[in-house]
């Protein structure tokens, strides 16, 4: 893999202060998901329809569609979906995941954001879910201004040109330091979640942040977890 993103001297790195200035509170947060989600203006979700209403009065479903009648939010259909959590808590959950190179443990992430561990536990592996299909996982980045080439490992290929595996040689050791350091223990039933999410964030680490919090909502769309399945794994 190579990439034309700025060099990491360079990488613009949004700290915590800056964090919180741009998103002082859930509405902000919200907004941010919407403008991710919808930039070209918001689609219904469940028939694509661009005729909708927003703020249609109604506790929890901020729009509403002028082509099939039916409402939703910002989170229906993604990974966020049926979430009691605010905007706010899932963006400064992301925004944790993308700027710690070694992970966010479920404890820390509790007492940052003051949820209960097993909450925060269920949404970590909700993110992860965001980067776990690799297929689709890699067509934002171009967007991104990020270039993803392949090895053709099957016929042999290790090296092609500036395409390599060398950046394997500094992944699994950030891997190993982040399950010793961070996790200190992996159930085998989550382990390739926790690996997948690992090596997309390790790949998009050369984007600015605020590059890395737009692909990561990017591969949130048609992604679901529900609590059921993850325990029952
Ligand atoms: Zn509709």
């Amino acid at each position: 893999m190579t990439n034309n993103a700025p060099d990491k001297h360079f990488r613009k790195r949004m700290a915590v202060p800056e964090f919180f200035g741009r998103s002082p509170d859930d509405t902000s947060a919200e907004e941010w998901f919407v403008e991710m989600r919808w930039p070209d203006g918001v689609a219904c979700p469940h028939c694509d329809c661009t005729n909708v209403q927003d703020r249609a009065a109604h506790h929890n479903q901020r729009f509403r569609c002028r082509g099939c009648g039916r409402r939703f939010n910002p989170s229906t259909g993604i990974v966020m979906a049926n979430s009691n959590l605010r905007f706010r808590d899932w963006l400064f959950a992301i925004y944790e995941l993308r700027t710690s190179l070694k992970g966010v443990s479920s404890i820390r992430l509790h007492r940052d954001i003051g949820v209960t561990q097993s909450t925060a536990w269920f949404l970590m592996h909700r993110n992860r879910a965001a980067f776990t299909d690799e297929h689709r996982s890699f067509k934002p980045l171009a967007s991104l201004g990020y270039c993803h080439a392949a090895v053709a490992h099957s016929a042999r290929a290790y090296c092609g040109g500036e395409v390599h595996t060398n950046g394997n040689e500094s992944l699994w050791p950030m891997f190993k330091r982040g399950y010793v350091g961070t996790y200190h223990h992996m159930s085998e039933a989550y382990t390739g979640r926790c690996v997948g999410a690992f090596v997309v964030g390790h790949n998009i680490r050369p984007l600015n942040t605020d590059k890395q919090l737009a692909s990561v909502a990017a591969r949130m769309v048609g992604r679901s977890l529900p609590y059921r399945r993850l325990v029952e794994a």
